[in-house]
């Protein structure tokens, strides 16, 4: 097993949930990690379980931004090798530039590891392709406006008069707001969507519907947070073959 430098914080993607979704690197740096921080609230706790009996965990939950840096810095200065787990991957909504920026004012560096993301997670769940022949060739990964602000170019009445496949973070909550938006933006009503709670844990739930009856059910259901929202034709029946496999096709993208 490779060996990890204790002069700067290792920041993991832990993945959606499943515990076995973490990559054998971050299994690697967590199995000889001194000191993990972990975004309690999001991820799997059982992933605590690759650690050393003796290393120490805090639950970054209720803590602020200057007390994880204190966290990370006393440790570092320590000589332990320091992990922050983070759920998903880190490159979305993951804060990860304001701690970096926070560890760089006491001269200490990071490494970001990457992790599956819950949108990947979902689309497992659902055994689906995002981009589908002829149908969708785009993602589009947003959020509705919330405490932190949406730029106006991004909002997503701007982005639903594309039609693409969507993946909506962080916006569960606002539902049926985000259904108006789809629907003023552009959306047929027709349009399938799906919302995944917890992607590949174990008490995961799979709302179908369209965006006539989505909310509804995602209300009934009592699902308030951990969920993605997803809208697109790309849930639908419409599919075409890939030219991918075609027997007419250069072998050399395969
Ligand atoms: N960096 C993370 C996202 C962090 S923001 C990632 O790559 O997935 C937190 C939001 O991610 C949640 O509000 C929810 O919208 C989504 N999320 C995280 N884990 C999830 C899961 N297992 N299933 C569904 N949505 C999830």
């Amino acid at each position: 097993m490779a060996t990890y430098d204790p002069s700067m914080v290792y920041f993991v993607g832990a993945g959606p949930g499943d515990p076995e979704l973490i990559t054998l690197k971050g299994y690697n740096i967590l199995s000889q990690a001194d000191v993990v921080i972990y975004a309690g609230s999001l991820i799997n706790k059982e992933l605590l379980n690759y650690c050393k009996p003796e290393a120490e965990c805090h639950d970054s939950a209720y803590l602020h931004l200057d007390q994880i840096t204190e966290l990370m810095v006393s440790g570092i200065k320590a000589g332990k090798l320091v992990v922050r787990l983070q759920t998903g991957d880190l490159s979305l909504y993951g804060s990860i530039r304001e701690q970096g920026e926070e560890l760089g004012k006491h001269g200490i560096g990071f490494r970001s590891v990457a992790g599956v993301s819950s949108f990947l997670g979902a689309a497992s769940e659902l055994g689906v392709e995002y981009t589908v022949p002829e149908v969708s060739q785009s993602l589009v990964i947003t959020r509705m406006a919330g405490r932190t602000p949406t730029p106006e170019l991004e909002s997503i009445e701007r982005f639903a008069a594309h039609q693409t496949s969507m993946a909506i973070f962080l916006s569960v909550q606002g539902i049926e707001s985000v259904v108006k938006q789809l629907l003023k933006g552009g959306y047929p009503q027709e349009t399938p969507a799906a919302v995944v709670y917890k992607a590949t844990w174990d008490d995961c739930q799979i709302i179908r519907g369209d965006l006539t009856n989505i909310a509804e059910q995602v209300n009934a259901a009592g699902i308030n947070k951990t969920a993605l929202i997803l809208v697109g034709r790309f849930l639908g029946e419409e599919y075409h073959y890939s030219k991918l496999y075609d027997a007419e096709f250069s072998h050399e993208y395969r």
